[in-house]
Parts: structure tokens; sequence; C-alpha cells
């Protein structure tokens, strides 16, 4: 690509548009334009105003990352001095109809409820723990085709326990999924990422780490040092290809011209604000949906299992084997994820209005998850493709699997087509 400086436009201020625009303004004139009044998208992070714990930081949307699968965010978070903190990382469940609940702090969490000790089911539970991360690891060697996780845990005879108080609750929170989706997942996909984030097995786990003063101190850093221009609270409304440039209009019709643009939106919007895509461009944005959840902090302990040696960092609420609520409920213990040192117990927690009490609720905030099918999947081997073609570029965490460092390393990808790397 040309050695010139050009006038680029990135529309979107999450992880993807940031690290994208980082590293272009490098080499180029950049302009990163974000709809609300903050950059960070799902970088999240809540100050407490008042009460006992005023000034504590708590992340509400990104938390965790870890020290083996992270390699652009840690790059970036050094290039920008930013400090993190280990973190601990365990999962608990519990449903509230039978009274079933565990976590996987061992012993203590596994025997919470000390009925676990004699409950065969229970049992059965953790038998196929081991014998999937066994023949996961086995059947990904070949490969699972088009099986779904639901046809695979079928095929391998896993049991209703396993599947309902254990897998699918594990994955559906990886995912902030409603559980009914997770089984629709393609397995490969689902079981590769277990794989590569080291949990097939019980040793060689990656470190978690949460960011030191919350994940906002990442975007004051990178504010901080950023060459380019921020516009901020400047939603944009279309972005169209003209003869030499991209045009770029403002919902309040104002407009800006570019040499080129990235689109750091969701799949979705890109989708919609872009005018006139190509045939390619719109079949590929439009296999992605996404699902909403809403995330809400507060300090209702009704969300975590009754005897606190359950408390987990994630912990998944289901009510009965067919959860009735069409959303999935989990919450994040964050005195844990975040080691704070508050008087009081903060949870962040998606989609549990039914079970907080409105006088313990401190924020709600919406944050759309992409959809993960065959179909959507089929798309990131094309999405390279359409990447610059006729001067606008994508990136998101959707050309990925949803997480921080597949936003990040989309950001990359894109510097990367100007010929900038890390
Ligand atoms: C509750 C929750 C917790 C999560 N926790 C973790 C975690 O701990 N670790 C992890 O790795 N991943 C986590 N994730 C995944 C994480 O959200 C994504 O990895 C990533 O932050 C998404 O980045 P993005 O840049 O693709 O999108 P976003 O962060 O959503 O950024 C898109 C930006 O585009 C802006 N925008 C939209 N429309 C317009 C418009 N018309 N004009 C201008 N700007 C616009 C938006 O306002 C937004 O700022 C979590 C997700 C959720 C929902």
């Amino acid at each position: 690509m040309s050695s010139t400086t050009l006038n680029i436009g990135i529309i979107g201020g999450g992880i993807s548009g940031i690290t994208a625009a980082w590293l272009l303004s490098r080499r180029h004139r950049v302009t990163l334009i974000e709809k609300e009044p903050q950059l960070g998208g799902h970088t999240h992070t809540h100050i407490l105003g008042s009460g006992p714990d005023a000034g504590t930081p708590i992340d509400m949307g990104f938390i965790v990352l870890n020290d083996r699968n992270y390699p652009t965010l840690l790059t970036l978070f050094s290039q920008w001095g930013v400090r993190i903190q280990n973190s601990d990382m365990s999962f608990g469940f519990e449903d509230k109809d039978s009274g079933f609940y565990y976590s996987s702090d061992v012993p203590r969490g596994l025997f919470a409820r000390w009925q676990n000790l004699i409950s065969p089911c229970f049992w059965r539970l953790f038998w196929d723990v081991f014998r999937f991360n066994r023949i996961a690891a086995r059947e990904l060697k070949t490969g699972l085709g088009h099986l779904t996780l639901g046809q695979f845990l079928q095929q391998y005879g896993f049991s209703r326990a396993y599947i309902d108080f254990h897998i699918v609750p594990v994955s559906a929170a990886v995912w902030s999924t409603p559980s009914e989706n997770i089984l629709d997942f393609p397995a490969e996909s689902i079981l590769r990422f277990y794989n590569h984030h080291g949990l097939l097995t019980l040793a060689h786990r990656p470190q978690w780490k949460t960011v030191a003063g919350g994940s906002v101190s990442y975007i004051q850093a990178f504010e901080k040092q950023f060459q380019g221009a921020v516009k901020k609270a400047s939603p944009v409304r279309h972005v169209k290809r003209m003869t030499d440039k991209v045009k770029v209009i403002f919902e309040d019709r104002t407009e800006m011209d570019f040499d080129r643009v990235v689109l750091a939106t969701h799949a979705d919007i890109s989708r919609q604000i872009l005018a006139h895509p190509q045939p390619d461009e719109s079949r590929i944005l439009s296999k992605w949906s996404y699902i909403r959840n809403q995330v809400t902090l507060h300090t209702d302990k009704q969300v975590m299992p009754p005897r606190r040696s359950a408390w987990a960092s994630w912990s998944y609420l289901q009510i009965g084997a067919k959860q009735r609520n069409p959303a999935m409920t989990m919450s994040y213990y964050m005195n844990r994820l975040q080691r704070l040192k508050t008087r009081d117990d903060y949870f962040v927690t998606l989609n549990g209005d039914t079970w907080i009490e409105p006088g313990r609720r401190i924020e709600s905030v919406l944050f759309d998850h992409p959809c993960y099918t065959f179909d959507s999947l089929s798309t990131h081997p094309e999405l390279d493709a359409i990447n610059g073609k006729d001067r606008i570029f994508y990136c998101g965490a959707y050309c990925g699997y949803g997480f921080h460092e597949d936003g990040a390393r989309s950001g990359l990808a894109v510097a990367q087509k100007f010929g900038i790397g890390l």
C-alpha cells in the first residue's frame, strides 16, 4: 500500500477500533469516531460514587485476560504502560428448583452442599468432566465437521447432569449466550476454544489477569498517548464510497471525508451504516446476528448459592433444568475477580432482573454479543477478501471468537494491510 500519509476515519471506539487507531496513527492521520460520549465499547468500568466503598472501580464488560491467549492485547498494554494483576478464575452453578449447587473450588466448593458427597448424579457429572476432556482432545485431532455441541454430547452419551449442570452453563457463560442456543454452536469451535485456553486439562492452565484500577485504565492510557483525533458522541448514520474518497455522514447530518474508512462496529451495524454495500460485503456481514444481554452491577447476594463456600468468580444461575428465562443468568463475583478490598460484596449479573432487588442495583447497561453459527463462522475465511476492498476496512471481535484478544487482533490485521505491525 502507498507510503503517502492518508486521512483515515475509524468508526467504533471499542478495543478493535482503538487498536486500529493506535497502530495506523503511527504513519497516517487518524480520526477515531465513537457514538457514545466515552470510548471503550464493551470496556466499561463503574466507579462507585457513594457509600463505604466510594471510588472503587468495578468492571462491567471486559474483565479478564490471561497470560497465554492474549498476545496482541498484552503487547498493547505494555506499549501503553498498563498494569495488570492476577485474578482468580473459578466456576459455580446453582439450580434454584432442585437446590443443587457446586463450585469448581476443590474440595470446599464441590462439597459446599454436603448432599453432593452421596449424590450419584453429582459423581456422574464429575466423571463426565474428565471424559469430556479426554474425548474432546482426541476428536479435535481429526475434526468434528458439522456436529453441533448438542449432537456431540448426545453422540458420546454424556449424562443429563453433565449437560444441564455443567457443560451447557459453562459454555453459555463464556459466550454470554442463552443455554438453548449454545447447543446449536459448532462443536469444533467450542472444543478448539477450550483446548486453546487450556481448559481440557487440569494442569498448565493459564494465569488469569485483570487490569489494575479497572479496565478503564487502559482506555485512559491509550487516550493520553494517542496522536490522532477522537470524535466522541458522534453516531455515524452512513458511510458512502465516492469516486476518490469515503464520505462519513453523521446522525446530525454533518459530514467528513476520508481516504480510507475502517468499520470497527459490530457486523450488523457495519452492514446497516454501509450505503450501497457490494454483494460480497452484504452477504458476509448479514450472516452475523447478535444476542442482547442486560448487565447489572449490584450488591444482591440472591444471585449466589446459599453457602459462601460455593461462591465462584463466575456463577451460573438456573431455574430448573430447562431454564424458563430465555436469556441466561450468570454473575461475576467482582470482589474475587478484581481482588477488591471493599466492605460490601459486588456482583455483575447478566440478565438477572428477576433476582436483583431494585434497591440493590447500581448500574445497568446493554451489551450485544455475536452469535456463532455454522453460517456466521463460514464468513471468517472470507473476511480478509473484503477487507480494504475499495477503501473500506472491517474489524471487530466477531472476526474471531468474540473476545478482547479477537478484537485487538482484528484491529492489528487492518493495520497490517497498511504495512504496519505491532
Ligand atoms: C458482559 C460481557 C463481558 C465480557 N467480558 C470479557 C472478558 O472478560 N474478557 C474478554 O476477552 N472478552 C470479554 N467480553 C467480550 C468483549 O466484549 C469483546 O471482546 C470486545 O470488547 C468487543 O470489542 P469490539 O471492538 O468488537 O466491539 P465494541 O466494544 O462493542 O465496540 C464497538 C463500538 O462501536 C460503537 N458504535 C456502534 N455504532 C456506532 C455508530 N453508528 N457510530 C459510531 N460508533 C458506533 C459502539 O458504541 C462501541 O463503542 C465480554 C462481553 C460481554 C458482553
